[in-house]
């Protein structure tokens, strides 16, 4: 028998849905963000180029006719509304398709164009002629490569004969049979398999080495390893490319071991800051009324779409079932979800369709707010130790500076809790205004 013992409110606590969902899944907030994400990001930084060969002249390219693609290419491209390269692609596409074939490394944040870019380059380099594999993309997981090859898939329309096969677990080639596909996208130890062991794919022949997520990657116990093994029996001709979101030390020191002479390309990640935001708080003395001055808040302006953080699992749920209640019409987006339900759920709120998304930390990685307005912290961010966590506060409600709108944060307060919130006004030198929920006019 559990114990459960009645909070002030009159809440239970239980044991097992008490844990806060605060593990990150990389590879499910990759997938997260592919699935939502219909355009490019923005960027208002320069792209940073480093050459293996400095004196050789650096191009970039305005258009995807200076890259002088088989006509079956362009008009993927075009089919799938580009109508010219990304930030990232004017600088990578050039590199990649030179000839002699050159290695690169690039790093840029996710919606920035590299899939499509290192999907391109395959594309242009393949023989439709010849049934074996002739490109290999290593992915993280079963999901990501499904997502490239879509993108092969779509890009490659018009380039008949051209095929695609998954290395992934679970897909079972009988014995004796030859991949004739020109293009293979797997995990890395399948593809170990599918190479040394079954004698599927001869990496002789490879042209095109894409090691995809790299930062994801080599999250992963044994996918470093097995990728350099990969790497060690191709061919020195192959082009060898890299790609990641992030590039922290570790990251780096993988790619250099794996891809020799490369280019470098990196594109800095936008600041968030919370320059255009004004912040509130409301002193509260518990659970019950801080939902009331959430109403006050609710009833008091107009709101557009709004989005609330809780710390827990547990508190989440109860508030969406008062909002409920209450006639609200919201939405939960739990980390008990699979990834393809929370990504409806974020589509149907940017759709509009919600006014309201409850949420808990995780889940909000995922995310892109830009034309939600109002941010309300039903609990503070804090870390295991009950300290603030800063980082998680700035994505909550942040927003770049040039392109995030402006914004209203509300932080609800058990009084208890007002020196955190007083460390976070600290921290980043900004002023969250004290506010009397029963006096809105303050807000407007
Ligand atoms: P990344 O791999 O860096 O996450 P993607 O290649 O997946 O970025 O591109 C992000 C989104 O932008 C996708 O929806 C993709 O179709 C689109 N996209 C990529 N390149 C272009 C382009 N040159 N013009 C317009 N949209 C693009």
């Amino acid at each position: 028998r559990s114990t459960t013992v009645p909070n002030i409110d009159g809440s239970l606590n239980t044991e097992e849905d008490d844990d806060e969902d605060d593990v990150v899944d990389l590879a499910a907030n990759s997938l997260l963000n592919k699935l939502i994400r219909q355009s490019l990001v923005e960027s208002s930084h320069r792209v940073e180029v480093l050459q293996k060969d400095p004196s050789s002249p650096l191009y970039s390219v305005k258009t995807f006719e200076e890259l002088r693609l088989k006509e079956e290419l362009l008009k993927g491209i075009y089919a799938m509304g580009f109508n010219r390269p990304s930030k990232i692609q004017e600088m990578a596409l050039p590199m990649m398709l030179a000839h002699p074939p050159q290695n690169l490394i690039a790093q840029s944040q996710s919606g920035t164009g590299k899939t499509a870019a290192f999907v391109l380059a395959m594309l242009s380099r393949v023989n439709a002629l010849e049934l074996f594999p002739q490109c290999l993309c290593l992915a993280p997981t079963y999901e990501l490569a499904l997502q490239t090859g879509r993108v092969v898939e779509r890009m490659g329309k018009f380039c008949v004969d051209v095929e695609v096969m998954y290395a992934i677990r679970g897909n079972r080639i009988p014995r004796g049979t030859d991949v004739t596909k020109q293009i293979v996208i797997g995990t890395p130890g399948t593809v170990l398999d599918w190479c040394f062991k079954r004698k599927l794919i001869d990496l002789t022949k490879i042209r095109v080495f894409v090691l995809d997520e790299a930062d994801v990657m080599i999250d992963t116990q044994g996918f470093s390893d097995q990728s350099i093994r990969i790497q060690r029996a191709l061919p020195s001709e192959c082009q060898m490319l890299l790609f990641s979101a992030t590039f922290e030390d570790s990251v780096w020191q993988f790619a250099e071991r794996i891809i020799p002479d490369p280019n470098v390309i990196k594109l800095r990640k936008e600041e968030l800051t919370l320059n255009n935001i004004r912040q509130y708080y409301v002193l509260c003395e518990n659970r019950k009324d801080k939902y009331q001055a959430l109403c006050n808040i609710y009833g008091g302006i107009t709101i557009g779409q709004a989005i609330i953080f809780c710390q827990t699992r547990r508190n989440a749920k109860w508030l969406t079932v008062e909002m409920m209640q209450d006639g609200h019409q919201v939405s939960l987006l739990s980390g008990e979800l699979t990834v393809e339900q929370r990504a409806s759920i974020i589509q149907r709120f940017r759709d509009g369709k919600e006014k309201v998304l409850i949420t808990t930390n995780v889940c909000a990685r995922g995310i892109d707010v830009k034309q939600v307005t109002i941010v309300v912290n039903f609990d503070l961010p804090v870390n295991q130790s009950e300290e603030p966590d800063y980082e998680t506060y700035l994505h909550r409600i942040g927003r770049t500076g040039r392109f995030g709108k402006k914004g209203l944060a509300f932080n609800m307060i058990e009084v208890d809790k007002l020196p955190l919130l007083m460390k976070i006004q600290d921290h980043f030198n900004s002023s969250i205004k004290q506010l009397d929920p029963e006096d809105m006019d303050e807000i407007e």
